[in-house]
């Protein structure tokens, strides 16, 4: 998922449009790498989110006009409802959020909320309908409370303290030198991945979007802090619709539908309970993480290599 970390070259540009502009929450999006090749139609209307179902029919797309990264993509997401998409490195689940968020266009098939084909509604209101959580969130050179509050308007000092209190950040954040005005981000103090994590959930919850886009954490934080951010994130993901992609497989076996993605093609659907009795690459990969099988079978490791 290294596509959506904010490459360095752009960090003033982007402080610059928000200095300026401070006006989209596009921008909050962490996704001003990726290519501005995306027309919108004129005089394009807002998005309106009712219920929050989100539709993929039966969308292919390539990068670069190359060979099909995913192909046949088709699933119903409820509103309120949270959908998982697992799958080995490079299988294409970010790829898949991507064409939610209209980074880029499907080369087939459309991708749809509430009925509304994201290419025929106005950008801004698309993305300000979504937000992205993860611990590759960008985060700007400015206060801790810049950082939250980027995307949202109209937040005074006790949203911004509520929404990090709700994730669980209040209390890093007031051990931090100078609190809530300390500086972050790239010449500031630097966070950990966990600490960078609930910035972006605090800041989620803060804008508190109809469609939420988690990527979850991988990297290594404590049990406890595990335990507090898994907290905050049940607590966001709650009667919201949800896209999740899960490398711990304990945090999405809720999830009301779990997509399992093989070289960009579904293989497997279902509830954790359908998948585990389906006996297949899930199956396999949830016997490993559980301790209950050492490794994953080879023909699934080749067929992942492929
Ligand atoms: P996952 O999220 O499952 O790890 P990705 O969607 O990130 O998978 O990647 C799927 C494939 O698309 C990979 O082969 C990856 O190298 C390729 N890919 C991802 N982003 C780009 C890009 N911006 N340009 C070209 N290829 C890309």
């Amino acid at each position: 998922t290294q596509q959506f970390v904010w490459p360095l070259a752009q960090f003033g540009q982007i402080i610059n449009m928000y200095q300026r502009a401070h006006a989209s929450s596009a921008r909050i999006f962490g996704l001003m790498d990726e290519p501005a090749r995306l027309a919108e139609k004129k005089d394009a209307p807002d998005l309106v989110v009712s219920e929050g179902r989100v539709e993929y029919d039966d969308v292919t797309f390539g990068y670069d006009d190359g060979d099909p990264i995913v192909e046949d993509i088709s699933f119903d997401v409820g509103g309120g409802e949270t959908l998982a998409l697992v799958g080995p490195t490079g299988a294409g689940k970010s790829t898949i959020l991507k064409l939610l968020m209209r980074m880029y266009d499907t080369d087939e098939g459309s991708v749809s909320i509430d009925g509304q084909d994201v290419r025929d509604v106005a950008l801004s209101s698309l993305r300000e309908s979504i937000a992205y959580v993860s611990q590759e969130t960008f985060l700007f050179y400015g206060t801790v409370e810049e950082n939250i509050a980027y995307g949202t308007f109209d937040a005074d000092h006790e949203d911004i303290v509520a929404a990090a209190k709700a994730a669980e950040a209040h209390d890093f954040i007031s051990n931090l030198p100078n609190g809530y005005d300390t500086k972050v981000g790239e010449r500031g103090v630097k966070l950990s991945g966990g600490q960078r994590q609930r910035v972006s959930i605090a800041r989620a919850i803060l804008k508190d979007p109809e469609i939420l886009v988690l990527d979850e954490a991988t990297s290594d934080v404590d049990t406890e802090t595990e335990m507090l951010i898994q907290r905050s994130l049940d607590s966001l993901t709650a009667d919201r619709t949800t896209f999740s992609i899960a490398h711990r497989l304990s945090t999405i076996k809720d999830a009301d539908q779990i997509v399992v993605l093989e070289d960009g093609r579904i293989v497997e659907r279902g509830t954790h309970d359908d998948l585990l009795t389906e006996d297949g690459l899930y199956a396999h990969l949830w016997g490993v993480q559980a301790g209950e099988i050492d490794q994953l079978p080879d023909e699934f490791v080749e067929r992942a290599a492929r």
